[in-house]
């Protein structure tokens, strides 16, 4: 099975972080999202784009599932978090965050951080819902606020990051 589930944070439910100077959450992750959707289509690959709170999160099965989300307003904060969701085989559970990890930073020269990462990601509700075995992250793409420009102004960076994450992970036996 190929497909890979790509979820926009707070798409059809809200709006995520707002800036003071109205910029939102939502727009950068559907914005990434449906750039990043093209991206691996055009490499053959079956791609869901689906809602926050899409119906069909509902045992979801897919090769990958990744969720979107940009960090918050807060100003002179700077960097990337991800969460991959404990699956049962745990080398699967270290290589989709080793690959996402690896290949955003190298895209975007944004710094991980780790000790970030929140138990909103960690326990992220989505994980909860998908069929058991889909392996599965989560992604602060970067703070609104210092990592503006990355976010907003050139996403082709932030794209091809999750974009050679993904094929990092899913031809990760074939190395
Ligand atoms: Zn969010």
């Amino acid at each position: 099975m190929n497909v890979i589930g790509l979820l926009a944070g707070h798409q059809g439910a809200g709006r995520g972080a707002t800036c003071s100077d109205g910029v939102e959450e939502v727009t950068i992750t559907t914005d990434i999202a449906a750039r990043l959707q093209k991206k691996l289509r055009e490499a053959g690959y079956q791609v869901d784009l689906l809602d926050e709170f899409d119906a069909r999160l509902d045992n979801y099965q897919a090769a990958v599932f990744v969720a979107l989300h940009a960090d918050s307003c807060i100003r002179g904060a700077s960097g990337f978090k991800i969460a991959s969701r404990k699956i049962a085989d745990s080398i699967t559970t270290r290589a989709l965050r080793d690959c996402l990890q690896g290949h955003y930073h190298e895209a975007t020269h944004l710094e991980p951080q780790p000790f970030g990462v929140t138990p909103a990601m960690t326990h992220y509700y989505a994980f909860d819902r998908l069929a058991p075995e889909t392996p599965a992250a989560i992604i602060e793409l970067g703070f609104i606020s210092t990592d503006r420009a990355i976010l907003l102004d050139q996403p082709e960076q932030a794209v091809q990051g999750l974009y050679a994450g993904i094929i990092c992970f899913l031809e990760r036996d074939k190395r």
